[in-house]
């Protein structure tokens, strides 16, 4: 139900989007610059999760806010440690003094998280932005968003920084299976997606379900069978699950974390700033080489790698720091 996808080319500002195919819903990984997608896809978005907050990673927030003045939205960010700080400052970088007779109340709904603890403010734009603290020190146990359909996930890496990586991942997915509809001569039509709706809620085997069809002449033929007794024409299989890890030393501990983050992930976005041949040079930035991003996506099981953050030092050779990765991932020696 969803697509993923870098905003930039790998040398290019990090950031993945993710869009559910169905639905007006969209969550954004990294606010880097903004500009290749066009406003009809960031106007999808709902959720922001920033890894941190260097300038490549949060540039595209002017962008984003221009474009969301005057609407009725809702912004959901979550970032780490100091965000809100670094939020109320660009929200208080401009004069807004001609907001207050806007018909939509445009709002950033902001996640400070701490390792162990989360706060969160709202920013209204008819308020001028200035913040309401809506919920304080909060636990954080992991979980930054649970919807009906995805729930997100935060860890934090070290990148001389606290620095988040995210997992997103999909709720169970539920497939019709026609040729059992057809063997329990019931109709296909809108009243699947009602079906649907009852099973993504875990709704009990008791509970009635309207089957309804319409013929050529427009009359309207209705059954009601409990939900249990449909379960037969549906498969249940597991949801998209990504993982999105950026700016990160390879350090153990980080290892670690980014092993659990990533497992048996569908989708890993790792980022891939440097050769092995500059390892050093890596560790003193903070940041994973190509060759070690690829063997972690293998030791996580990964189903498939998208190597990004590329240090522009290769853009003589664009396709070194993949090539690395990806033998990495395969696991063959580089
Ligand atoms: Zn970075």
């Amino acid at each position: 139900m969803y697509n993923a996808a870098l905003i930039n080319d790998p040398f290019g500002d990090p950031g993945a989007y993710v869009e559910c195919k169905y639905r007006r819903e969209a969550v954004l990984f990294d606010l880097g610059d903004l500009h290749l997608l066009p406003p009809r896809k960031l106007l999808k978005i709902d959720y922001i999760f920033v890894s941190h907050t260097h300038m490549d990673h949060f540039i595209g927030f002017d962008h984003l806010l221009r474009l969301c003045l005057g609407r009725d939205k809702h912004l959901h960010l979550f970032g780490p440690p100091g965000f809100l700080q670094h939020l109320e400052h660009k929200l208080m970088a401009y004069t807004w003094n001609l907001v207050e007779n806007y018909t939509n109340d445009f709002a950033v709904i902001a996640t400070e998280v701490h390792p162990h603890a989360q706060t969160t403010k709202r920013y209204c734009c008819r308020t001028a932005f200035q913040p309401e603290t809506l919920e304080e020190c909060r636990a954080f146990d992991g979980i930054l968003v649970e919807t009906r359909f995805f729930t997100v996930q935060g860890v934090f890496l070290d990148h001389l920084i606290p620095c988040l990586a995210f997992r997103f991942e999909e709720r169970q997915r539920f497939n019709i299976l026609k040729t059992v509809l057809k063997e329990m001569d019931l109709p296909t039509g809108a009243w699947l997606m009602t079906l649907k709706e009852h099973l993504v809620n875990g709704d009990d085997d008791e509970t009635p379900v309207r089957i309804w069809s319409r013929d050529p002449l427009g009359n309207v033929g209705e059954t009601w069978l409990p939900l249990g007794a449909l379960k037969q024409a549906v498969k249940v299989s597991p949801g998209l699950r990504i993982g999105y890890v950026t700016d990160a030393i390879h350090s153990r501990k980080n290892r670690a974390a980014i092993l659990e983050l990533a497992d048996h992930a569908d989708l890993l976005f790792i980022e891939t700033t440097f050769l092995q041949d500059h390892a050093e040079t890596a560790a003193r930035k903070y940041h994973l080489t190509a060759r070690q991003a690829g063997t972690l996506a293998r030791q996580a099981h990964v189903k498939r790698m998208v190597p990004f953050h590329f240090s522009p030092k290769y853009k003589i050779a664009p396709h070194v720091l993949a090539e690395e990765a990806m033998t990495a991932f395969r696991g063959h020696p580089a």
